[in-house]
């Protein structure tokens, strides 16, 4: 269903060897927003994207709230072992311990429960959800709406509309861009990509949550449709000492 993102995708040496993304310039968190509101499509995507950004808002006093799009419960459709409900149930679960380990245990997390793979189908109802969740003082962190994945597309765009109803602040992170995009690509808007640099206890607690999703980064049994669907080559991407948003 997703061309974008078959394959191994751009591996992440290669983004290393451009020099593109350290030259970004830096993301200065201030003035803080008095509360951040992180729109996961599914759960990981937050702590992939921004997970370590979340932690320092919250660190410095920032009120941080998740809204779970969907509970991801179509990663593992022709699971032998797992069932959809199942599924939802573990990646719930998952979210939850990963959070945790960027210390966001306890923060508020909204859950939509839209279906997963299917969340265009709902674009103007979660903008509407969001923009009861927004104000002018609010940040909204989402995915990119030209990310590639059609779910974080409809979510990008939800965010975005809910965004301009309320006059909250706008950041889009990028989570499969780094998979189909190469360095230079003049379909990412370089232009308005920022860096966040990550204080090492936080880079480390990042990549010690992102281990907290044993049902994507491992298989779910050796039985076929139950394989890992982020493996390494992915994680390397998504676990710099920096994250990477576009404004
Ligand atoms: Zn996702």
């Amino acid at each position: 269903m997703v061309r974008l993102i078959e394959g191994l995708g751009t591996p992440e040496s290669s983004w290393q060897a451009w020099g593109g993304l350290a030259a970004l310039d830096i993301f200065d968190l201030h003035p803080l927003p008095a509360s951040a509101v992180v729109v996961a499509p599914h759960p990981d995507d937050e702590v992939l994207g921004v997970g370590g950004t979340l932690a320092l808002l919250h660190t410095a006093g920032v009120t941080v709230r998740v809204v779970a799009v969907s509970d991801g419960a179509a990663s593992h459709p022709h699971s032998p072992t797992v069932t959809a409900s199942q599924l939802a149930e573990i990646r719930r679960a998952e979210q939850n311990v990963a959070l945790g380990r960027l210390g966001l245990d306890g923060i508020q997390i909204h859950r939509c429960g839209l279906p997963d793979g299917h969340l265009d189908r709902y674009e103007a109802d979660l903008a509407d959800t969001l923009t009861g969740l927004l104000d002018e003082h609010t940040w909204c962190l989402a995915t990119w709406a030209r990310d590639g994945h059609p779910d974080h597309d409809a979510t990008g765009r939800s965010a975005a509309t809910a965004a301009s109803h309320t006059g909250a602040r706008l950041l889009s992170f990028p989570v499969w861009t780094w998979h189909w995009a190469q360095p230079a690509d003049p379909r990412v808007p370089w232009s308005t990509a920022r860096r966040v640099p990550l204080p090492p206890v936080i880079a480390d607690a990042k990549r010690h949550a992102v281990h907290a999703f044993a049902s994507q980064i491992e298989p779910l049994s050796a039985q076929p449709g139950d394989e890992t669907i982020l493996g390494p080559h992915v994680l390397a991407r998504l676990t710099r000492d920096y994250e990477v948003i576009l404004l």
